[in-house]
């Protein structure tokens, strides 16, 4: 190569090196910087040379001191990892991005890049950290990994889920000092974070953790390094036992739903208490766990998408009139079989919006049809899952603007709404549905711990107070003071109520001596068939 060529190449490179990256750093083996270029301004007030002959884990914050050494100690040659979101050190702290890889043939360094403007849109910047571990809390786990899947799908990398279960950490919190136990705490999550792909290191729970990582790195090792960190921590030399599994994703499955087969799984591992899941070893139990997932979400979506649901209506009526109000449109995927295991099922995958969907749509091509009854009008059950999403509001508002029949004729009833984790975007959606002359029920009323939260936050027409309320009414004292009150706090809200399952005569009478405006339940009238026109073609 000539001189020129030789400077071309640099350029070249150099130039590649600063399309994604502000400030490239060569570490040593030691943790020091043999090489810094470019903008240094998080790290130092004057030039990158400063950086040189510093250590590169007095760079970051405290916190992230750890994960930079276990980066040094376990990308080995040919690996990349990140990008991760780090905290730079002192007065200046901000988030920063880095990457970094061990170059083949040069491998004494590893080689990193930073870039300086932490950009926006990654879910890793944004997710909410265990401040113990560094590791992103199980809330925010999905949006990670949906974004790592799709980036290992763009880059054709294969990749692998790993959980690991760790046993023994009381005893052995018990037995070391609390700086100690906090230690343990910051190097698991340093090593999970330096093993993961794009930062998908999340914590479930206590001493529960999931990792999305590259194919090449064995879990074993993972398991090792954590085990011998809690070695070297403890003074009885015991250490902690971990149970790591792994599983390769299917790389047939779309990102979305390999991403929703893996929370599922996730947070099934998460809630498994009693260690089920582990009585055949954490790998074989992860694997059957995701088979099955996978399979269940294929049969699912075959179910809605080809015609073979049907479709009930149960009557809402005015507790004083007994008049019809409308009717509750309720899915069958069998016949004589309650929705309710599936739909908790497509609640935890995320296919729920697709079903949703597809009712809403059925739904409205059944009030603009000739079929329908002019008196009838239907409540529809719309998860809060699916309210959350953007593509189903966007569906949901597409589908709404070309409505020509009177628009009351369709509410929406929203279920699970402990799914709804931004309450305010939620209500900006239904008041957008209300203003369109659509009303909304919050369904499920004082089901779950959190249902005056969710009436403060959300505007509705009508919420619909659970079955076990009416149930235990008529024996107990304290229930029907609680309804109501509940009755009387929503005619002050301008809410209109309606209770749910009602059986008896008795419980009708005493629902509306409670205030209550509207029943539905055996006694009104049963589920029974809606003929919802079962063409095909309206798939999502
Ligand atoms: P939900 O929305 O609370 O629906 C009321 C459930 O109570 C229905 O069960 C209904 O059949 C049942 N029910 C009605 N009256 C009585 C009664 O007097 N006594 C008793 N014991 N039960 C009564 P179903 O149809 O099995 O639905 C279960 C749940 O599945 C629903 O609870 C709803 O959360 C969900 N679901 C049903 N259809 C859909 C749907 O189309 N979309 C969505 N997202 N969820 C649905
Ligand atoms: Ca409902
Ligand atoms: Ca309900």
């Amino acid at each position: 190569m000539t001189g020129t060529e030789i400077i071309q190449q640099r350029n070249r490179f150099m130039a590649f090196s600063f399309a994604s990256a502000d400030l490239l750093l060569e570490v040593q083996n030691d943790g020091n910087i043999g090489f810094a270029l470019g903008a240094a301004t998080p790290f130092t007030k004057s030039e990158a040379s400063d950086l040189v002959g510093r250590q590169v884990a007095d760079l970051v914050a405290v916190k992230d001191a750890k994960l930079m050494q276990h980066l040094i100690a376990s990308i080995s040659a040919g690996q990349r990892f990140g990008p991760m979101t780090v905290r730079s050190a002192g007065d200046t702290a901000r988030d920063v991005m880095v990457s970094g890889c061990r170059f083949p043939g040069y491998e004494e360094v590893l080689c990193l890049t930073f870039s300086i403007e932490a950009r926006s849109g990654p879910a890793t910047v944004v997710a909410e950290r265990d401040s113990h571990t560094g590791l992103i809390e199980a809330g925010d786990f999905e949006g990670v990994a949906k974004e790592a899947l799709q980036s290992a799908r763009k880059g054709s990398q294969d990749i692998k889920l790993s959980l690991f279960s760790f046993e023994g950490q009381e005893d052995f919190a018990s037995r070391v000092d609390g700086d100690v136990a906090e230690e343990f705490l910051a190097q698991t999550g340093a090593i999970l974070r330096s093993a993961a792909f794009a930062d998908a290191a999340g914590r479930q729970g206590d001493g529960k953790y999931a990792i999305l990582h590259a194919n090449d790195v064995e879990v074993n090792t993972i398991t090792d390094r954590l085990r011998q960190a809690s070695i070297e921590l403890d003074p009885k030399r015991e250490g902690i036992r971990i149970e790591g599994g792994s599983i390769e994703i299917e790389p047939e499955m779309s990102a979305k739903d390999a991403a929703a087969a893996l929370v599922f799984a996730v947070n099934q591992f998460a809630s498994d208490d009693n260690g089920l899941l582990r009585a055949e070893g954490l790998t074989t139990s992860v694997e059957t766990l995701m088979k099955e997932t996978g399979a269940r979400m294929s049969r699912f979506r075959e179910a809605i998408t080809q015609g073979k649901l049907s479709f009930l209506k149960q009557p809402i009526v005015d507790l004083q009139s007994k008049q019809t109000h409308h009717y509750e449109v309720l899915v069958r995927f069998e016949e004589n079989k309650s929705p309710y295991e599936m739909i908790r099922f497509a609640e935890g995958t995320g296919l729920i919006m697709e079903l949703d969907d597809i009712i809403l749509k059925q739904a409205i091509s059944y009030l603009s049809g000739s079929e329908a009854d002019s008196n009838t009008s239907l409540a529809i059950n719309v998860s809060g899952r699916s309210l959350s999403s953007p593509t189903f509001t966007s569906n949901l508002f597409r589908a709404m603007s070309g409505v020509t029949f009177a628009r009351s004729k369709l509410m929406l009833e929203i279920t699970e709404s402990a799914i709804i984790e931004d309450l305010t975007q939620a209500n900006q959606i239904i008041q957008k549905v209300r203003k369109l002359g659509h009303m909304v029920c919050l369904d499920d009323f004082g089901a779950g711990a959190a249902s005056f939260q969710y009436l403060r936050a959300l505007t509705v027409d009508f919420i619909k107070i659970d079955g076990a309320y009416v149930r235990t009414a008529l024996k107990r004292g304290r229930e029907a003071t609680l309804l109501k009150g509940i009755a009387s706090l929503a005619r002050d809200l301008d809410t209109r109520t309606i209770a749910e399952s009602i059986e008896t005569k008795e419980q009708s009478a005493m629902l509306l001596d409670l205030g209550i405006d509207q029943g539905q339940g055996y006694l009104f009238g049963r589920p029974a068939p809606l003929n919802f026109s079962r063409q095909d073609g309206y798939a999502a």
